[in-house]
């Protein structure tokens, strides 16, 4: 039985005080759900404040990126034991804005993965494909080589979540359709079960991420292989990620 994760992810937004703020109007609406855990990943510069604003509340910290070495000389990076100093326990790797604009490839995913693996953080590992991967036919072949890439020397029982969010679909408003997620991550399933074994692929939980609003959360939700959800812009409100924290009502 794979418990709901629901990440707002708030990518360069909010100072320390909004970030505060935000946390404070989320807590209602987490204390009021059932059955599904809570994260939210604010930038580096306010983490600490919101895991005092987090203490005692069932909501959990995650950051949005981490070097894949434990310290060293790496001007301006954080490292997965630093991150798990301040109270994170997961963190995303390999959102297509950092793939996009900061270069990251599966390798080096794959290499901040088991960075978080080994200080005891569970990464959020994002695939997808783009939209001219997409139109070309090539999503399949696309987020197998992710996989593969990504997820290459983790095991099974690491910790791992998995994050689907096509590109075209990211702080566009245009949300893949229930049945297009779910047909991408029955395919993602199905990969991981190859990678490790079908009981590991089956505990694997898979979120879906792309313009999630409170107002497509049920019905993407209710797709069997959708294990909860990325959720970018609509998460920087406490209203609207509350919403779809609640999205059962
Ligand atoms: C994201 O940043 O992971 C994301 C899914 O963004 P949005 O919800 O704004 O599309």
């Amino acid at each position: 039985m794979r418990v709901l994760l629901m990440a707002g992810n708030w990518k360069m937004h909010k100072t320390t005080a909004e970030a505060v703020i935000l946390v404070e109007g989320l807590k209602p609406y987490v204390a009021a759900a059932r059955d599904l855990e809570v994260v939210v990943c604010p930038p580096f510069t306010a983490l600490a404040a919101v895991a005092r604003a987090l203490a005692g509340s069932p909501i959990g910290l995650g950051a949005q990126n981490v070097h894949w070495e434990k310290e060293g000389a790496f001007t301006g990076e954080v490292s997965a034991p630093m991150l798990a100093d301040l109270g994170c326990t997961y963190v995303v790797v390999g959102h297509s804005e950092r793939r996009q604009h900061f270069g990251e490839t599966d390798e080096i995913v794959q290499r901040k993965a088991r960075a978080a693996v080994t200080a005891g953080l569970r990464p959020i590992v994002c695939v997808g494909e783009s939209l001219r991967e997409r139109e070309a036919g090539t999503t399949w072949d696309v987020l197998e080589a992710q996989v593969k890439g990504s997820l290459r020397g983790l095991s099974g029982d690491s910790g791992i979540v998995m994050a689907y969010e096509p590109v075209w679909a990211i702080g566009t408003g245009r949300t893949a359709t229930p049945a297009q997620a779910q047909e991408a991550h029955a395919f993602l399933r199905k990969l991981l079960e190859g990678l490790w074994s079908p009981a590991a692929a089956a505990a694997m939980r898979i979120l879906y991420g792309g313009s999630v609003k409170p107002d497509n959360a049920r019905d993407l939700m209710a797709q069997p292989d959708v294990d909860g959800a990325l959720v970018g812009g609509a998460s920087l409100d406490a209203n609207s990620f509350g919403k779809i924290v609640r999205f059962r009502g």
